[in-house]
């Protein structure tokens, strides 16, 4: 497998239908370069054409596997983390019992959400993260998309923490999602926030280019979404994440006291502050939010479209 994107003519931006071109590349953190393209429409920011599929599948195996600890995906910290976001979930969503999450990983917040007295379904696309919900958690996730849910009753709420980005088709799965919400019921997400100070100062190395995440939204984009799929009373908020390294290694050593008098530590300083001042100008109300926790409810039995 290569480590640069392929052509392909596929390009229809997944909000307004409009069809795109990659515009550029972008060589993301962990290697892969992935094309990008952002629509002349909506503005939306999606990789045209996707990165090979078999990288997210190979990677999601390997990260759910054992031997990570002190990482992004140590089981204990994921534990820590969903601990945080249940606090936030159940602040917005208050009377939400039944709850289906789709991709549930290691199965750390369905985990908390069954400790929490709450009737779960989750289903997740790794062979590995479900055998390893199961041994770690005991809990017995649905291997596969939402689409091979067997039918049970409707869900209070949706949940889909840090998943939408992974979608190829979020528009698909969402609609999928939502047939088995409750009129009323909630669907919250996670995900990265394009119209960010991170993003935007943070270049090519934004930590949230990824070659397995293959759209990434702002809170504007997704809400003309969700809206177009029937959602209403769209909010957003931050997500407060426990601070954790991504590869396992220790802290970096202590800075150089003396590093402010080198030219190109300077340059990039003044850079970046001058990039966080202009996205401060661009996006008054969200652009320091890094992570954003968006939720919003499925429109009341007759308002659906
Ligand atoms: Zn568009």
């Amino acid at each position: 497998m290569s480590d640069i994107a392929k052509p392909t003519a596929d390009g229809i931006c997944v909000i307004c239908g409009t069809k795109c071109r990659t515009s550029r590349y972008v060589r993301t953190p962990l290697g892969p370069t992935i094309a990008i393209a952002e629509c002349r429409i909506c503005g939306h920011v999606f990789q045209c054409p996707h990165f090979d599929k078999s990288y997210a599948d190979d990677f999601f195996n390997e990260a759910y596997a054992p031997g990570h600890e002190n990482t992004y995906f140590d089981p204990q910290l994921k534990l820590k983390h969903a601990s945080a976001l249940y606090d936030a979930f159940h602040s917005k969503c208050p009377s939400a019992r039944r709850v289906l999450e789709i991709g549930g990983g290691l199965g750390a917040f369905s985990s908390v959400l069954v400790a929490n007295g709450h009737d779960v379904v989750s289903t997740e696309m790794s062979e590995t993260g479900v055998r390893r919900a199961k041994e770690l958690f005991g809990l017995n996730m649905h291997l596969g998309p939402v689409d091979t849910l067997p039918p049970c009753p409707a869900f209070d709420a949706i949940i889909m923490w840090d998943v939408i980005e992974h979608l190829p088709q979020p528009d698909v799965v969402i609609e999928t999602a939502a047939a088995r919400l409750k009129p009323g019921g909630w669907f919250t997400v996670t995900t990265g926030n394009y119209e960010s100070a991170s993003r935007f100062s943070g270049g090519d190395t934004w930590w949230c280019w990824a070659a397995d995440h293959y759209h990434y939204f702002s809170p504007g984009t997704l809400k003309r979404l969700v809206e177009r799929l029937g959602f209403t009373d769209f909010h957003y908020d931050r997500v407060i994440r426990i601070s954790v390294p991504t590869d396992g290694t220790a802290a970096a050593p202590h800075p150089n006291p003396l590093r402010f008098l080198n030219p190109f530590h300077l340059a990039r300083s003044i850079n970046t502050h001058t990039r966080e001042r202009l996205a401060r100008w661009r996006w008054p109300d969200h652009w320091d939010i890094g992570v954003m926790l968006a939720t919003m409810q499925k429109a009341p039995a007759g308002d659906v479209r």
